[in-house]
Parts: structure tokens; C-alpha cells; sequence
């Protein structure tokens, strides 16, 4: 590659992206030099502002504005079910089926040997905290259906059964190996409402 250095310096830094292989690097870099200089300065200043003003829930455990998220301080919602998922995208997917009213927890992944991550990687600590709260009567396992997704929804299950709350994982009917967030609102409804009991 012989381009001047600064866009070389685009291309790599789209790159790096997930997904965004060097041609589509190229094609979008090439992009940002033919936009007006305005709409690359809101976005440079969207990416600054995702990293300096976002933070953590320090109930849930997902990303937010506030501490806690609009989602735990909303008193309407109900205390007595925690829906457990992988990703925050997986709130908003679960938010879009307008069905589920209870709360969150956002592990940041899941169980995976293979790739070396281990409990003590993924925010289950917190979710154990919580389950100590009296009015927590059942948990949602609502990790994806890929093999990862179920071995920690096995592992939950266990960690959870002394505990005495009603444990389900939501049913089967979700493409298999699929994520959550791309399941549509009526097959990712359906699974909510189909939800068994573990044991
Ligand atoms: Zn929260």
C-alpha cells in the first residue's frame, strides 16, 4: 500500500474493527475524506464520547449514562424476576418485545474453555449478589443458544440452586447457535413465555 500516511492510518484503525477486512477499511476510510468536515468531527466525537461517558450499572452491570441505569431506577418494573444476559444488546432485544418488565443482568459474555474465558471472567459474582435480595423469586437464563451461551446457563443453574428461587431458561425455538439479538420480537417473545424450569 502506497497511500499518504494519514489515511494509511485510517485504513488500519478500520481494520482493526470486527468484521471490517482491509478492502472495506479502504472503502470506508476513502469515505470519511469525502465527508464534510462537520460530520467527521461528530463522529470522532461520538466515538470519544462512548468511551468518557458511558460507565457500568453497579446493579445490572450494563452500560449506561446514569448510575443506576433508567432501567434499575424505574420503580414501575418488577423486583421479583432478573432475566440474566450476555451482551447489553441483548436488553435492547428483549426491551423490544415490550413483553418483559422484570430486571436485567448483563454477564459481558459467556463461558467459554475453549477461548479461556472462566466464571470468574464474566459478571456472575454481581448476579449472585443480588439473588441475596428477599424479593428476588426467579432468575431468567436468557444466554444465547450457542454452546457457550448453554454451558453457562448450566453453570448458573448449579451456582443458583441453593439459593431456592425458581431458576428457567428461556425455550428452545430460538434459532440454535443464533444470537439473541437477532431473533425477531415474536420468536424471542414465544421463548420468553415458554421458559421451563431448570430443575
Ligand atoms: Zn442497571
Amino acid at each position: 500500500m502506497f497511500y499518504p500516511e494519514p489515511i494509511a492510518k485510517l485504513i488500519d484503525a478500520f481494520s482493526r474493527l470486527p468484521g471490517i477486512g482491509p478492502k472495506t477499511a479502504a472503502r470506508l476510510a476513502f469515505y470519511v475524506l469525502r465527508m464534510k468536515e462537520e460530520e467527521v468531527i461528530d463522529f470522532a466525537k461520538a466515538l470519544v464520547s462512548v468511551k468518557r461517558n458511558l460507565t457500568y450499572c453497579s446493579v445490572c452491570c450494563n452500560i449506561t449514562d446514569t448510575d443506576p441505569c433508567r432501567i434499575c431506577s424505574d420503580k414501575t418494573r418488577d423486583m421479583s424476576v432478573i432475566c440474566a444476559v450476555q451482551e447489553p444488546k441483548d436488553v435492547v432485544a428483549m426491551e423490544r418485545t415490550r413483553e418483559y418488565t422484570g430486571q436485567y443482568h448483563v454477564l459481558h459474555g459467556a463461558i467459554s474453555p475453549m477461548e479461556g474465558v472462566g466464571p470468574d471472567d464474566i459478571r456472575i459474582t454481581e448476579l449472585v449478589k443480588r439473588l441475596g435480595d428477599e424479593r428476588v423469586q426467579e432468575l431468567i437464563l436468557a444466554t444465547n443458544p450457542t454452546i457457550e451461551g448453554e454451558a453457562t446457563a448450566m453453570y448458573l443453574s448449579r451456582l443458583v440452586k441453593p439459593f431456592g428461587i425458581k431458576v428457567t431458561r428461556i425455550a428452545r425455538g430460538l434459532p440454535v447457535g443464533g444470537d439473541l439479538e437477532y431473533a425477531d420480537e415474536v420468536t424471542l417473545s414465544k421463548a420468553l413465555e415458554g421458559r421451563q424450569e431448570l430443575f
